[in-house]
């Protein structure tokens, strides 16, 4: 089960906004899943991306040719009630990485040397500083790696803990440093939150964000449109607009399909190009992030094919 934890921060500003509130505490729906009476929020899966099956060695994932996925991490500042990972996520002792996990995933890397592009996940892996820093020594050292990623939501959820010693650390990384930053409504974008992207930006950090379609949150294209305006003024591209995936217990954040559609289709006459993210579903147990079409073409909504031409309906 998902554990309960919301930062001080966060605490604050849902005082002030519904939106944020929901993201973080339990709500009624997902009471009822964990007592199991709620059939509607059961379904789906527990793990739709299938990561258990592609994890190569502990922490580390292999799906797509020339990148892995590492979870260096199972904890969060805050744990967002519809995290894709929440079969595991906030399991802090499962979590843990140690040093010679790390090695273990270098020496995986150095038997594929088509892999170029390292993504540091978690749980959050800015909330785990010590081994960040270590993993982020010994992947930059290797000749094979040219492109360095971290997801995180730390600048949202806990803005003051982007410290110095972790923008030195990223100064010092010779390949670019992608950091991807989760934001999901305008709310968030509090001066601390500003300032800590800026902090990260100054540091060498190239920044982008994921946002995910999350009903009562920011299914709107008002509320959206303001997100994606202000993330490309501060500096940070949106990258990616997710469909929530179909987790078991999330069920009552999901957006009905073709109501996105309309709100993504909207945006996109209005986005500045450069604000405009990458709509995509991450195809349950299948592979690949599809980009949806939108409006401006007449297509069958009640299924797509992954990248490997399998079938999918939409869920
Ligand atoms: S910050 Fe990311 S990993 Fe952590 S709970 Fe939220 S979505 Fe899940």
């Amino acid at each position: 089960m998902l554990a309960v934890k919301i930062s001080g921060h966060l605490k604050k500003l849902s005082k002030k906004n519904d939106a944020v509130r929901k993201q973080f505490y339990l709500s009624e729906s997902e009471l009822r899943f964990f007592q199991k009476e709620d059939s509607f929020n059961s379904s789906g899966f527990s793990d739709p991306l299938l990561e258990e099956q592609y994890e190569k060695t502990k922490g580390l994932v292999h799906k797509y040719k020339n990148r892995v996925l590492i979870l260096l991490t199972l904890t969060c500042a805050a744990y967002c009630r519809f995290c894709t990972r929440r079969r595991k996520v906030s399991d802090i002792e499962k979590g843990i990485i140690s040093q010679a996990d790390i090695q273990k995933m270098l020496a995986y890397l150095l038997k594929n040397p088509e892999i170029d592009e390292v993504i540091f996940s978690g749980g959050d892996p800015l909330t785990s500083p010590k081994i960040l820093k270590y993993a982020l020594k010994e992947f930059s050292r290797l000749p094979q790696i040219k492109i360095i990623r971290i997801g995180t939501r730390l600048p949202v959820s806990n803005p003051k803990f982007i410290t110095k010693d972790l923008l030195l650390t990223i100064k010092k990384i010779k390949q670019p440093v992608y950091v991807g930053i989760h934001f999901e409504h305008p709310a968030e974008l509090t001066k601390e939150t500003i300032s800590a992207c800026e902090k990260l930006r100054k540091a060498g950090a190239i920044l982008y964000s994921q946002s995910v379609f999350l009903k009562g949150v920011n299914d709107s294209y008002e509320i959206l449109y303001e997100l994606f305006t202000k993330l490309i003024q501060i500096g940070v591209r949106p990258y990616y607009l997710y469909r929530c995936d179909p987790v078991q217990g999330i069920g009552h954040f999901r957006v009905p399909f073709k109501k996105e559609v309309a709100i993504a289709t909207n945006l996109r006459k209005n986005l500045s190009g450069l604000a405009w993210p990458t709509y995509v579903i991450d195809a349950a147990e299948g592979n690949g992030k599809i980009p949806v079409p939108l409006d401006f073409w007449e297509f069958n909504k009640g299924e797509f094919k992954d990248f490997l031409g399998n079938r999918k309906n939409i869920i």
